[in-house]
């Protein structure tokens, strides 16, 4: 397994759990685990089991819109966000104390399903499971053929220092769509940190990236314009593309393989997030071990599966109504029952509420046939 946020989540369950001790884990990892990459947010109810890692949290959020600039009513949904260089300091300490655990700084060049051999740069091992989170070699092939859906989360982030005390620390910002870029589903996302430091993150959902050196000049204005903010320091940047797709990565599991992270779908189709989903599927990972259950047993729900295809299908193929769809969904729902919905734990009832407020039939239907 990869040493990235899945395979360190997944090596954490099993330490923690103690019905492995007996087994022998290696995390083949060919990076050095020593940057802060990026941060890693998502919403969760209460007391979680990262809190010791979040280094900031926020009770409020907003959505804005040229159609509206909303408060996202909470509940009891905390929005929260850890560095990852917390968490990969945090969980290499952790692992380092058993005795079973190995970390092995090398590339998996070739992974034998058949005979559950694992080729490194510089070794080979053989394993009784495998958990494999390299990207998908099949992913590019089924997305330049069409078969399956593709759009790029893209973005360009920077936290910048201010002079003046300009940021509420209460509220961070899901979407700022006033920032859209031309016809595109494009927004700013806003971290306030403390009241003159915030990541402020120029982001786009789009079928394919070709945009050349807009994230500046966007971020620059909106600072300006937006914030009001003449004078800052850029202190760290982040950039990332995260692939949101309906690509089925499930099928490439098997008895005693099984894909993780990004190469395995744990990214949700709709939204980019894999944080707090990496959580409940090692979670699940763990309770099928035990029970004797396939790896992949009820992690991948179906009914989800087809709501975030008809979403990546609006996108790709309407991207310019992207900011109209985020203000159907912000505004004709209640926020906790949004949360409940991409965290898949709603009933068919509340789902059918939610996409008929975002779509007729007839448009679903006709998304289908193009
Ligand atoms: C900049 C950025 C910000 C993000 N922010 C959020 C967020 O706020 N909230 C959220 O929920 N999600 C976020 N995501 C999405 C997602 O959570 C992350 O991409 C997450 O790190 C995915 O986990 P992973 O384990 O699949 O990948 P990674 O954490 O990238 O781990 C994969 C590991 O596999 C290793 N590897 C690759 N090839 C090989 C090989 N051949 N041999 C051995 N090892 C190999 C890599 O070195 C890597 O360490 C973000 C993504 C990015 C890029």
């Amino acid at each position: 397994m990869g040493g990235g946020l899945a395979g360190l989540q997944l090596a954490h369950a099993f330490c923690t759990d103690g019905s492995f001790s007996s087994k022998s884990i290696a995390i083949i990892e060919p990076r050095e685990l020593n940057t802060n990459d990026k941060r890693w947010s998502y919403w969760e109810k209460g007391i979680g089991k990262w809190d010791h890692l979040v280094s900031s949290k926020w009770p409020c959020g907003r959505f804005v819109s040229q159609y509206g600039d909303l408060k996202l009513k909470m509940g009891g949904y905390i929005y929260k966000s850890v560095q990852s260089i917390d968490f990969y300091n945090h969980l290499t300490d952790f692992l380092k104390d058993f005795p079973n655990v190995k970390f092995i700084n090398d590339k998996v060049t070739e992974v034998n399903t058949d005979i559950y051999t694992i080729d490194t740069d510089s070794s080979s091992f053989k394993a009784d499971y495998i958990f494999d989170s390299r990207p998908s070699s099949q992913f590019g092939r089924s997305v330049a053929s069409g078969t399956s859906n593709l759009i790029h989360q893209h973005f360009k982030g920077w936290v910048i220092k201010t002079e003046a005390a300009v940021f509420n620390t209460d509220e961070f910002t899901m979407m700022d769509f006033t920032a859209k870029f031309k016809d595109t589903c494009s927004f700013i996302y806003i971290l306030p940190y403390s009241k003159n430091e915030a990541l402020i993150e120029m982001t786009f959902f789009t079928p394919k990236i070709n945009f050349d050196g807009e994230y500046d000049e966007l971020l620059k204005m909106y600072i300006s314009k937006t914030l009001k903010v003449d004078f800052f320091e850029i202190i760290e940047v982040e950039k990332g593309d995260i692939p949101m797709t309906d690509f089925p990565f499930q099928n490439y599991n098997k008895e005693h393989y099984l894909k993780i992270g990004t190469g395995g779908g744990w990214v949700k189709g709709s939204t980019g997030y894999s944080f707090k989903r990496a959580e409940k599927f090692v979670e699940q990972i763990i309770r099928n071990l035990k029970q004797g259950r396939p790896l992949d047993s009820n992690l991948y729900k179906s009914r989800f599966m087809w709501y975030d295809k008809i979403f990546l299908r609006v996108l790709k193929n309407y991207n310019h109504l992207g900011e109209k769809v985020f203000f159907k969904l912000y505004s004709r729902n209640p926020h906790t029952l949004i949360f409940k919905f991409l965290d898949e734990e709603t009933n068919p009832g509340e789902e059918l509420k939610i996409l008929g407020s975002l779509f007729s039939l007839q448009f679903i239907k006709s998304i289908f046939k193009n």
